[in-house]
């Protein structure tokens, strides 16, 4: 993933043809809108591919369904776990506005903490595979400490990256 969709240079996700014979499922990093099938124009195209719900500038593709959950935020991070975006939902969960995230670590920004030891982030970037139903908790702008279920998923892309899906604990 790369900083792109807002005023900055604008990337697109895949490069080059892609003959994946499975139907491609993105997401929308911003709005949460998911799509199928992007009217067959990937692949044969450089521009990257807007949300046409939002118009957000980018799309993450994900390889298989997922269905966030309506008071769910997205994240979108780079290979090292810094913030490239900020979704619609974030701010509400969490109090922070996409100025005081972008370019920090997730863990860091939002004081992320796994109930296990482990950090879910990192094994996800590492391993390249996502991570379901995380119990984490996170500090909220006020500074109160909030219990979340993450979701992570890892980008397919070259440059790599990583979605980062926060939902309040009491609705998994
Ligand atoms: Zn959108």
């Amino acid at each position: 993933m790369r900083p792109n969709g807002r005023g900055g240079e604008r990337r697109p996700l895949t490069r080059g043809p892609r003959y994946d014979p499975l139907m491609p499922l993105y997401i929308c990093p911003n709005c949460k809108q998911r799509s199928v099938a992007l009217d067959g124009a990937e692949g044969f195209s450089d521009e990257p591919v807007a949300c046409h719900s939002c118009g957000f500038g980018f799309l993450f593709e994900l390889m298989e369904d997922y269905y966030p959950g309506p008071n769910t935020g997205l994240v979108t991070c780079d290979r090292e776990g810094r913030v490239l975006a900020v979704g619609r939902g974030v701010y509400e969960l969490s109090g922070f506005e996409e100025t005081d995230l972008i370019g920090r670590d997730v863990r860091e920004g939002l004081a992320l903490k796994a109930e296990s030891d482990q950090d879910p982030v990192a094994l996800s970037l590492e391993w390249g595979v996502r991570r379901l139903g995380e119990a984490m908790t996170m500090r909220a702008r006020s500074g109160s400490e909030k219990a979340i279920v993450c979701d992570l998923f890892p980008a397919y892309d070259d440059d790599g990256g990583l979605l980062v899906a926060l939902s309040p604990s009491n609705e998994s």
